[in-house]
């Protein structure tokens, strides 16, 4: 009985320290990462995208992790789609993957 209840507590309290770093959805695993750990997709023009790793590109942006699973559930999830309320061609997932690779660990 005891016992659980700390336990209880120690979860709530891990849960809840206070950090205040931003937070951003991905648009493939629709988790909320901090920023850093994820890249921003800036669009710049009706259709031209671009990663923004400053992230002061001005634009709507989207958020994505780093790797290639999360680009791949964002095509099937229609995140980019979703986030920037416009079709996205196939040609855009294609480049969007391939300098996604050079920030691939
Ligand atoms: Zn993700």
């Amino acid at each position: 009985m005891m016992k659980s209840m700390k336990t209880s507590i120690m979860m709530k309290n891990t849960m809840t320290t206070k950090k205040n770093k931003p937070l951003r959805k991905c648009i493939g695993c629709n988790e909320m990462k901090e920023k850093h750990l994820l890249i921003r997709i800036a669009k710049i023009s009706d259709d031209e995208f671009q990663f923004d790793e400053s992230g002061k590109i001005n634009g709507r942006g989207a958020y994505i992790c780093k790797n290639k699973e999360c680009l791949e559930k964002a095509m099937k999830n229609k995140g980019l789609e979703r986030s920037f309320k416009c079709k996205i061609s196939i040609d855009l997932y294609d480049r969007l993957e391939q300098e996604l690779r050079t920030y691939e660990a």
